[in-house]
């Protein structure tokens, strides 16, 4: 007897769409289609997409800033992410000066365990590059951390230099591991930073001026000419404009296994947000900034050609009320980052309603593609025998306007106040448990499991 059955929904896979029954019993999928045995529970998705559950590689949950930690810990981030149809993230574990990686990683064990409500696993930030790390970073690889992370900005704090970062993509090649850039040149922006707050101008809208596009795009150039040199693969963080773009685009020509991720709010927000009355801009004080609507057009057609492989939140919520007060006289002292784990499906889905994509290339880039490419796939990812039963019951025609009231995470506001939506998720399973019902949140304590990874290994994604 199965421990439950989804009849009537619509199954849906970055491959293919298919009308069948799912068999659930102990926490996999072990039937799609064919007879339906008995079920000790049946839910009826008559009129709903079946989806994988959403799989979210940036997160920064119970993450340090200036002096304090972000709003959402491990509980209240993952039951956001949750509501919104995720149930799998990466997120950033980040080593401090003089820590080892595995000092830093059983501190993200630490703060995750018992809290986290969905599985997740863990990329390290790679901050300080002593002799014993690059020893380290084919040992953790083996162990399921198979993605390390680097700064190519904020100096004095996260922010590695060229040689680190050659080094590193050179260890990673040999252990099977895929290293992402946060790619801004970090020099060019503490400059335009230092000049803008010189000539008197503090408001957040300077925060946008002081990182344009060539700040980025420079770097995620020099990123991928660096991964060229030693044959390595790289994945390039938050692309947020056509300039970077072009930069993927011209790697890939040259035979670089290059991939990119663009997040929410560069498909929504623009620079002129930044610019809204009083204070209001630093809620969209992220990095690097939102850009022109041309750069959103750009990265939404980059979604729909497969030049953008993935969309993922970047989630670090800061509350405005508290911490985004910190830069009040000053941008640059904004917490940079903005809230968005629970409102990154419905919002790329959005694509699908405006006929940008189809439905299969919405799963694919906020699940099945982060999936592949971080070493999960296919146990999450993908409705297939066999893989989790993470799966997410879609009403494609549910509607709702976005308001913060609603939301799960423990930041105070949405960048989406007002925003209508059309398609949202109802019910949500981790491993076949009923966790997210009528979009509230009905699971226990705990729950999520820490995942170990496969290594990066391009002829099998
Ligand atoms: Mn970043
Ligand atoms: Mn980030």
């Amino acid at each position: 007897m199965l421990d439950l059955l989804i009849e009537n929904g619509l199954v849906v896979n970055a491959s293919n769409t298919s009308e069948a029954a799912i068999g659930i019993s102990n926490g996999k999928i072990v039937q799609i289609g064919g007879a339906s045995p008995e079920a000790r529970r049946t839910i009826d998705a008559a009129g709903m997409l079946v989806l994988p559950g959403g799989v979210d590689v940036h997160t920064h949950l119970d993450a340090p800033g200036a002096g304090f930690n972000t709003a959402d810990d491990f509980r209240s981030g993952t039951i956001a992410a949750a509501c919104g149809g995720t149930t799998t993230i990466v997120d950033f574990c980040q080593q401090a000066r003089g820590q080892t990686l595995r000092e830093a990683l059983d501190g993200w064990h630490a703060k995750a365990s018992g809290k986290a409500v969905i599985d997740y696993g863990f990329h390290i930030i790679v901050v300080d590059f002593n002799p014993g790390v690059e020893a380290e970073l084919g040992g953790l690889s083996r162990e399921g951390v198979t993605s390390f992370k680097l700064f190519m900005a904020y100096k004095g704090a996260q922010m590695v230099d060229d040689r680190t970062l050659v080094r590193t993509l050179a260890q990673a090649r040999r252990s099977g591991a895929l290293v992402m850039v946060h790619a801004e040149n970090g020099d060019a922006a503490d400059f335009l930073v230092e000049q803008n707050l010189e000539a008197g101008n503090t408001a957040p809208r300077y925060h946008a001026l002081s990182r344009p596009p060539r700040v980025e795009s420079e770097a995620t150039a020099r990123a991928i000419a660096l991964a060229e040199l030693v044959g390595a693969p790289i994945y390039i963080v938050h692309l947020t404009c056509q300039d970077s773009l072009d930069e993927v685009m011209a790697g890939r020509r040259r035979g670089v296994d290059v991939t990119a991720e663009t997040c929410t709010h560069y498909l929504y927000a623009t620079k002129d947000d930044l610019a809204r009355d009083g204070f209001e801009g630093a809620k969209w004080v992220f990095t690097p900034p939102a850009r022109t609507e041309q750069d959103q057009a750009a990265l939404w057609r980059a979604l729909s050609s497969g030049a953008l492989q993935a969309v993922s939140s970047d989630h670090a919520s800061w509350s405005f009320l508290k911490h985004k007060q910190l830069g009040r006289d000053d941008f640059s002292k904004i917490p940079n980052g903005a809230p968005g784990i629970e409102e990154r499906l419905t919002l790329v889905y959005q694509g699908v309603n405006e006929g940008r994509f189809s439905v299969n290339r919405f799963v694919e880039m906020v699940s099945t593609t982060p999936a592949r490419l971080f070493g999960l796939y296919p146990q999450k990812g993908s409705i297939t025998v066999g893989s989790d039963a993470d799966l997410v019951i879609w009403d494609p025609n549910a509607t709702a306007t976005i308001r913060q009231e609603n939301l799960h995470h423990a930041s105070d506001y949405t960048l989406y106040e007002g925003r209508k939506v059309r398609g949202l998720p109802m019910t949500v399973l981790r491993r076949g448990e009923v966790i997210v019902e009528n979009r509230e949140f009905v699971g226990g304590e705990g729950g999520g499991r820490y995942l170990q990874r496969k290594p990066y290994d391009r002829a099998r994604l």
